[in-house]
């Protein structure tokens, strides 16, 4: 438990760090990726005060820790059969990454007069094997939350694939200027969801406002069985 505080501690030395090379001046959220950890750990990193939002893979791992009455994000691949259980109790959805998807929150959103708060997940790297929408079709895929008034979309989360410094900058840096451009032809986006624990200060240095941090948070071990 004490080793997630020290990590805690050391993480922010470096978001500092990395933002002050980065030319930016957005403040920085630290999310922590919360798969796989009990409550218990949550809640005490909670108590620390620098972390409010904890992001969940799993809807049913969500369910299990929402009575802890923290603030959760989903951050995982959602199923449109599991909609239901995460609209209006979430503060964002992450990972909206196609259309069925999309449609599914603004049904369910309607059904319970809410606004649901979303960022868009886009797949950096072009990888085959993951989510998300391609880079260049994030401008068209944003025309089709015009027709969803339930669903608020507020920003990107990027997945950026396992690669060297060079090739993540540029990644990155791509994603940061498509979300600059989405921010003049939308109002209320905000959140650049970008950088994990291996490249969270590259990511930071290329303009993200937002970092999800699993294994540098809470150990080694924490590695993801679940995707
Ligand atoms: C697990 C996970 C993270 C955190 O990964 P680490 O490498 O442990 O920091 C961030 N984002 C998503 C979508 C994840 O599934």
């Amino acid at each position: 438990m004490e080793k997630i505080v020290e990590n805690l501690y050391r993480i922010k030395e470096k978001v500092a760090a990395a933002q002050a090379v980065s030319g930016y001046n957005e403040e920085i959220e630290l999310i922590a990726a919360s798969k796989n950890q009990p409550p218990e750990s949550l809640l005490m990193l909670a108590s620390e005060g620098s972390v409010t939002v904890f992001g969940e893979n799993k809807v049913q791992e969500y369910m299990t820790k929402k009575d802890t009455g923290l603030t959760f994000d989903i951050i995982g691949r959602l199923q449109t059969n599991k909609v239901k259980y995460v609209v209006g109790n979430v503060r964002l959805i992450q990972s909206v990454d196609r259309f069925e998807l999309l449609q599914e929150i603004e049904k369910k959103a309607e059904k319970r007069g809410i606004i649901q708060s979303v960022l868009m997940e886009v797949n950096s790297g072009g990888e085959e094997n993951k989510g998300g929408v391609l880079p260049e079709n994030i401008r068209s895929f944003a025309e089709l939350f015009l027709d969803c008034p339930h669903v608020k979309l507020e920003g990107i989360m990027a997945v950026a694939p396992i690669a060297d410094e060079n090739t993540l900058r540029r990644l990155f840096e791509n994603v940061r200027e498509k979300f600059e451009l989405l921010k003049t032809d939308l109002s209320g986006i905000k959140y650049l969801s970008m950088g994990m624990s291996e490249d969270y200060e590259t990511a930071i240095k290329c303009g993200s406002n937002m970092v999800r941090l699993g294994r540098a948070l809470f150990g080694e071990n924490s590695r993801s069985i679940i995707k």
